[in-house]
């Protein structure tokens, strides 16, 4: 067996490690230069006003709000519908159960998590809880997300959304949606971002992952509910001030850069394709939209072993949970970039691996 890698590195580096890599287009940096701006804390800055009146309307809402990061606008949601000690019904995979409820040390929200499959709570343990919620802590929230992170990117069905959506409007409980990357999800079930923000009361969306944007994400509602998160996201220390700089990448994001995430689909089901063809003891998962993961449990290197070794050569992955790597396209991202990637892969895969932890 071939002991040696020898696939020159790629300069500079295919980066799959997150879609958030990805920098400002041209466009972007023009309207960033050229944005009418103003103290969005005095008289409102008037990109940031665009801004969240075009969301809002993309996403079939009265009102939106420009929030630093979608983390923040989960958070705000989590303060407009959650009162303290009340609680979180989300999916235990979920982002804003994985990776944000430390908020629940400000927001006082308990967070109880629903097992899912693909992203989508199971409909009867949900009903199950909110049955036993009456005995127990008042459910002030239920939250989805789509496209589903630690799902690989899963899409959320329509009708599952709509099950959600049911089961919280019978019982008057606010549904949020995590829709960090609602624009894939979009693209995936050729719907509008609006059709699937039908199925929530507000909605969180990413402007610095596939749509480029350098920073920021909205959250959107009903004109009373945006007007708490803008109270609260002051509290938090998020109102800033000539914000329209950036304000101005984030509309151009949202109205230019939902259509062309079709093309990072594509690639990652290339990735995806090859991989699979590679002969590697590896599993991997067939994307709906630009998340791949690799399960390589099997191939005698651990995730960390794989990140290093494909790091040796210029292609950049995530470590990911349960013996896996994760995958992700976007816009500088070529169909080039994937073959070299997958030759990288089989390097790796085909190469004995040091004896890791025991130097
Ligand atoms: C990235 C991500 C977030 C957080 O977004 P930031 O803008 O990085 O705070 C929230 N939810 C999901 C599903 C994400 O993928």
């Amino acid at each position: 067996m071939d002991n040696k890698i020898s696939v020159t590195p790629a300069c500079p580096p295919i980066d799959l490690r997150s879609d958030t890599v990805t920098k400002p287009t041209g466009a972007m940096y023009e309207r960033m230069m050229t944005a009418d701006i103003g103290d969005d804390g005095l008289d409102g800055d008037p990109t940031a006003r665009e801004l969240e009146a075009v969301a809002a309307a993309l996403l079939g809402k009265e009102a939106a709000l420009f929030t630093a990061s979608c983390t923040m606008a989960n958070l705000l949601a989590t303060f407009a519908h959650v009162g303290r000690s009340e609680q979180i019904l989300l999916e235990a995979e979920s982002h804003m159960y994985t990776t944000e409820r430390g908020g629940a040390t400000i927001s006082g929200a308990f967070y109880a998590p629903i097992a899912g499959q693909d992203g989508a709570m199971r409909i009867e343990l949900l009903e199950e809880s909110l049955g036993r919620a009456r005995s127990r802590l008042k459910t002030g929230m239920i939250a989805m997300e789509t496209s589903h992170n630690n799902a690989g990117g899963a899409v959320l069905p329509l009708a599952h959304m709509a099950a959600v959506a049911t089961a919280g409007r019978d019982r008057a409980i606010a549904v949020h949606l995590d829709g960090a990357r609602l624009f894939n999800a979009a693209v995936h079930l050729n719907v509008s971002p609006a059709d699937i923000a039908s199925y929530c009361d507000t909605v969180a969306v990413c402007l610095s992952k596939g749509l480029s944007a350098p920073m920021g994400a909205i959250v959107a509602g009903d004109r009373d509910v945006v007007d708490r998160m803008r109270s609260f996201r002051k509290l938090l220390g998020g109102q800033q001030r000539q914000v329209g700089i950036i304000a101005a990448a984030g509309l151009e994001a949202i109205t230019t850069m939902g259509k062309r995430l079709a093309e990072d689909h594509a690639r990652a089901q290339m990735l995806s394709t090859l991989l699979a063809r590679a002969d590697l003891p590896i599993g991997v998962s067939y994307p709906q939209t630009n998340i791949v993961q690799v399960d390589v449990s099997s191939s005698g290197r651990s995730p960390d072993g794989w990140v290093d070794a494909l790091a040796a050569q210029g292609v950049l992955v995530r470590p990911w949970t349960n013996g896996r790597l994760r995958c992700v396209t976007h816009r500088h991202i070529g169909d080039d970039d994937i073959v070299h990637a997958v030759q990288c892969f089989q390097q790796v895969g085909k190469a004995t691996p040091a004896l890791e932890g025991r130097s």
